[in-house]
Parts: C-alpha cells; sequence; structure tokens
C-alpha cells in the first residue's frame, strides 16, 4: 500500500509538486533543465516549446544552468470554471481519494528521483582507471586542444565554438588538421567574414558535411559580430539560435568557453555506452534522450567529466562495432559484456567467457 507523506496536505501544492503532478498529468511541465525540452523549429533551429509564441514561461530557475522551465499554461487550469464547478460537487469521498492519487504520485515521482542504475560508481571507476592515461585522441585532438590559447578571450572562444561546429559527424584527427589550417590563415570573426566561401571550404575540408558548414559558419559569424559584438553567446538557449550548432556543441561550449557546466554533452560515443552500461531506466533513442536520461541521476559535480571520460573510452575500449570486452576492467559487471564477447568469440564456451581480462587479450 502506497504511503501518504506526512509533509503532503491535499489541496496545497509546492511548486515542485505541482509540477510533478503536472508531469504525471501528461502536461509537459516534467522535472527537466533548459536544455531538455529542446525541438527544432521549421528552420531547423534548437529552441524551447512555445519559444516566440510569446507563452509565458513560469520557470523557478530561469537563466540559471540546469533550471527548470515550465509553461505557465501547463501548471495552470486550462478550463477553470468547470474544475471549480467540480470541486465544488465533488464529495468528501472523491476529494479523498484525488489527494490519495496526488500522495501515490508524488510517491512514486519521489521513489523514480532516486533510481540510479546498478553498479554504476563501480563501472564509473573503472573507465576512470582504464582512461588515466589519457591518450585517445579525444585527449591530444578535441575541442579543447583546436583554439589558440595565448589569443585574446573572445577569440578563443569563438574558436572553440568553431571546432565544435567542424566536429560533428567528423574525427577528431579531421578537425584539429582543419582548425590548424583555418588558424595559420588567421581565424578570428573578422577574417572568416572575409573569407570567400571556397577559401574556407577548402580549408575545412574534409570535415563531414564540409559544404553545409562552410554556409553555417558564415553566417554565424555574421550573427556573432551583429549581435554579440564579434563574442559568442554565453547562455545555451543564444547557443542555440546559432546555425549549426545543436544541445552537444552548445554545452560543450558553455564548458570550455566560458567555464560553465551547463548541461552533460553526449555525442554518439556517450550515447552508445549509457545504453551498453543500461545508465538509463529504458534504452534510450538519441544522444539528446541519452542526455536527459543521463542529466535524471547523475551527480551534477561529475558532469563536466561525463563527455570527455566516456568519449575516450569510446574511442579505444567501448568501440561502435567489436568493442574490447575481453580487455574491459567493466566485462564482469556491464550488462552487455556477455553478447559482445560472444558476437566476438562466437567459437568460446560460455565458460571461458568467464576468464580473467588479462587471459583473453
Ligand atoms: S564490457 Fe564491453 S560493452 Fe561493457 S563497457 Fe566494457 S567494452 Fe563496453
Amino acid at each position: 500500500m502506497t504511503s501518504i507523506s506526512p509533509y503532503f496536505t491535499p489541496g496545497v501544492l509546492t511548486r515542485n509538486m505541482s509540477r510533478r503532478v503536472c508531469a504525471a498529468a501528461g502536461g509537459r511541465g516534467r522535472d527537466r533543465d533548459r536544455g531538455s525540452n529542446l525541438v527544432k523549429n521549421p528552420g531547423g533551429r534548437w529552441q524551447q516549446p512555445g519559444e516566440g509564441s510569446g507563452r509565458p514561461v513560469c520557470s523557478d530557475a530561469a537563466g540559471q544552468p540546469g533550471g527548470d522551465s515550465v509553461q505557465a499554461e501547463d501548471c495552470a487550469p486550462t478550463n477553470a470554471p468547470r474544475q471549480k464547478r467540480g470541486r465544488l460537487q465533488a464529495s468528501s469521498k472523491s476529494t479523498k481519494a484525488t489527494g490519495q492519487a496526488q500522495a501515490a504520485v508524488l510517491s512514486a515521482d519521489e521513489t523514480n528521483s532516486k533510481w540510479e542504475p546498478k553498479d554504476w560508481r563501480e563501472q564509473w571507476n573503472n573507465i576512470r582507471e582504464m582512461r588515466k592515461v589519457r591518450d585517445a585522441p579525444v585527449d591530444h585532438m578535441g575541442a579543447e586542444q583546436c583554439f589558440d590559447k595565448t589569443a585574446a578571450p573572445e577569440v578563443m572562444r569563438y574558436q572553440v565554438l568553431l571546432s565544435l561546429m567542424l566536429s560533428s559527424q567528423t574525427r577528431d584527427h579531421v578537425t584539429f588538421a582543419a582548425m590548424k589550417k583555418l588558424r595559420d590563415h588567421g581565424l578570428t570573426v573578422e577574417s572568416i567574414l572575409k573569407m570567400e566561401d571556397k577559401t574556407l571550404g577548402e580549408l575545412i575540408y574534409p570535415v563531414g558535411f564540409w559544404r553545409s558548414k562552410v554556409k553555417y559558419i558564415k553566417q554565424t559569424t555574421a550573427i556573432l559580430k551583429e549581435q554579440y559584438s564579434g563574442d559568442i553567446p554565453n547562455s545555451i538557449s543564444e547557443l542555440l539560435k546559432l546555425p549549426g550548432v545543436g544541445p552537444k556543441m552548445a554545452h560543450l561550449v558553455m564548458k570550455i568557453a566560458w567555464n560553465n557546466v551547463s548541461g552533460i554533452s553526449v555525442d554518439t560515443h556517450v550515447h552508445r555506452i549509457i545504453n551498453r552500461l543500461k545508465w538509463a531506466k529504458k534504452e534510450t533513442k538519441n544522444p539528446e534522450e541519452s542526455r536527459r536520461a543521463l542529466e535524471e541521476w547523475m551527480p551534477r559535480e561529475l558532469w563536466s567529466e561525463t563527455n570527455w571520460l566516456l568519449v575516450g573510452f569510446g574511442q579505444q575500449m567501448c568501440l561502435p562495432v567489436n568493442p574490447r570486452c575481453a580487455g574491459c576492467l567493466n566485462r564482469d559487471i556491464c550488462p552487455t559484456a556477455k553478447n559482445n564477447l560472444r558476437k566476438t568469440n562466437p567459437g568460446l564456451p560460455p565458460s571461458s567467457l568467464r576468464q580473467p581480462c588479462q587471459q583473453q587479450q
């Protein structure tokens, strides 16, 4: 039987309770951070639902990284007079039942909020151990290594943004080489605005989707010049308005360029690994879903480490195809290790899959 919280008084809802009940009723006011409800508008840009529609937002952390953002109309009754009549006509029995249902929702929600993956701390520490050498491509060619550390702060930030725009669908060494060519050529807002599209294309080739990236870089740079005095925005919502900038990049830009951890940056490596380790309550379909799932339970102090740690682990050990489970310290506590080992060693008897990892290498 579900217990009712001693602090719960039917009819008196705190902001959080209101939001949870609202979410349980199918509303959009779930406990999510500012970036979690992002949708693409018809122009292909990321934005909050209702952004630009003039709908008021009731947020208790507006402008704060990771703050909740709930549409006011999601919280407010949509048909207040009818609800009021309904309440007046309701019997004391139904009122009590409603109160119990709300309490049950809250109780279940509070239980769910405590969910965390089995063995995740041990798995996390094992990954840290496997990553302690820091010799993955991301360690020496990732976005933190692509900008000129002697440049003016706004130039460094611009270079961070550009390296991340180039990095999507592109291997680190290709992005790194393109950034080097751009920097050698002079990589500032002014130099890119003066540069011919053809020259820019030649400099960034062969990064993935280089033709589209030429267009996005030019458009974004013009916006930075006009609206941000040549600097880059310092908020997720503003970064996501820039052409060619998605949530994964925006959170990394916030961290590297502004030293502000606004969320977990989830790319395909992180997305794949959290599903293999079952670090989400249910399988996630894309990196954005994975980000929301991770941020629900992962301690905030680990957010800034997650991308670096898991990307390198995905590049060296937990590969997209044929992960190196035999040599992985997590092989005995990874939910998918056995399946992977069977796929990569179809001839091995089940008992041999339990041998210490060193003997499998
Ligand atoms: S055991 Fe295999 S699937 Fe699991 S984390 Fe290690 S490499 Fe990845």
